[in-house]
């Protein structure tokens, strides 16, 4: 038995409340003082993280440490939820990483919490240069059913969301039969006519990975993939929202098109995110370049090597913006991607206690957080 209570303004609608949390439950809400100082979020949830503090789960080397430390790093970072994400690698590779994150749920409660499920991006994207993004072109192939079942014996169906472009002649029976086992399907990383986008959606495909990014450079004005994604009302989208992947006008036109239910914020954080400023080497791209404002580019040029914000610096750098309001960049990274987790980022009695305690700084509106609890437990290091 363990109980406590956190005091603070909950950010979605400014009221001050008093969270009472029991054996890692919230128990009760009531009206908390007026005076209170900081404050009070759902833990964030995030649909794709590639790494985080140094932690990769796409350099072929996963062990269960490297799942434990991430966990843990993404916790102390705000982020209470996440989907690891594993790129387009040669199937080898996807099934020893799926085997050593299912290890580490097996081994600890807190991972096992944190991990829902695996989001698997890729193999079954665009060959072609431009949408593909980064993911190596020699293992892109077209979509397999005996290997996604080969994925989930390995695994004991771990994957639960698979990202891929709807190009593919059997992308629709694909897509039906992944849904009829339970699982997310994204698109993402395409080249698809508006037509495939809707067959799609036709069968069963829920989200759209990234929208605006993983696409090619040019496109004919109308129609396109984009305009197909916006105006599709079963594809919720998820946004890269750290500043540098869209521009501003480009984000704010996106969330008004597909409204704010059914938006969605995501890190799609690699590796050397929350590390500090500096030059790296990357094994995808070489040397890389992280800049003191979180932009992460290939050493001496402007191209985007990844995303190297946490959620939660990218909710902050929203909430700053003009973009959205502070409490809608936060229901974009907490109750619209919690749907697609079975109900998480709210604050409701009866749900289990994943919470976050901050104020904003002063001068830059970053977030600071004071108290994390994932299930009751603080994540803090202190
Ligand atoms: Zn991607």
């Amino acid at each position: 038995m363990s109980a406590r209570s956190i005091e603070g303004r909950d950010v979605a609608t400014g009221r001050t409340l008093r969270i009472a949390v029991e054996d890692g439950v919230i128990r009760s809400i009531e009206e908390g003082p007026p005076h209170a100082e900081s404050w009070i979020a759902p833990g964030l949830v995030d649909l794709q993280v590639n790494g985080y503090g140094g932690f990769d789960l796409n350099d072929g080397q996963v062990d269960p440490d490297v799942v434990f430390s991430l966990t843990r790093r993404l916790a102390a970072a705000g982020t209470t939820t996440f989907l690891p994400t594993l790129i387009t690698a040669p199937e080898e590779r996807i099934v020893a990483a799926l085997r050593a994150i299912a290890r580490a749920r097996q081994a600890d409660p807190l991972v096992a919490r944190a991990i829902p499920f695996v989001h698997v991006e890729g193999p079954h994207i665009s060959p072609e240069d431009g949408p593909r993004g980064a993911h190596p072109r020699e293992y892109v192939r077209a979509p397999s059913l005996a290997e996604f079942d080969r994925w989930q014996r390995a695994s004991q169906n771990l994957v639960g969301m698979v990202t891929l472009s709807p190009h593919w002649e059997n992308a629709a029976e694909y897509i039906a039969a992944l849904v009829s086992r339970g699982v997310l399907v994204a698109l993402g990383h395409t080249h698809a006519t508006p037509e495939q986008i809707h067959a799609a959606g036709d069968a069963g495909a829920t989200l759209s990975t990234h929208l605006g990014n993983g696409v090619s450079p040019v496109l004919p004005r109308h129609p396109n993939l984009l305009w197909a994604q916006l105006a599709d009302d079963r594809l919720t989208a998820t946004f890269i929202a750290d500043g540098h992947h869209l521009p501003a006008d480009t984000l704010r036109s996106m969330l008004r098109a597909k409204g704010m239910e059914r938006s969605v914020l995501v890190s799609d954080s690699v590796a050397l995110a929350g590390m500090p400023p500096g030059t790296y080497h990357s094994p995808i791209g070489g040397a890389v370049e992280l800049h003191p404002d979180g932009r992460l580019c290939m050493a001496g040029s402007n191209f985007l090597a990844g995303a190297a914000c946490s959620l939660a610096d990218a909710v902050a750098r929203l909430a700053k913006s003009s973009v959205c309001a502070t409490h809608e960049a936060f229901q974009m990274a907490t109750a619209n991607p919690g749907r697609f987790v079975g109900g998480r980022g709210v604050l409701r009695p009866g749900a289990a206690a994943d919470l976050l305690s901050f104020r904003f700084e002063a001068d830059t509106s970053a977030i600071r957080l004071q108290s994390v609890l994932t299930e009751g437990v603080e994540c803090l290091p202190h």
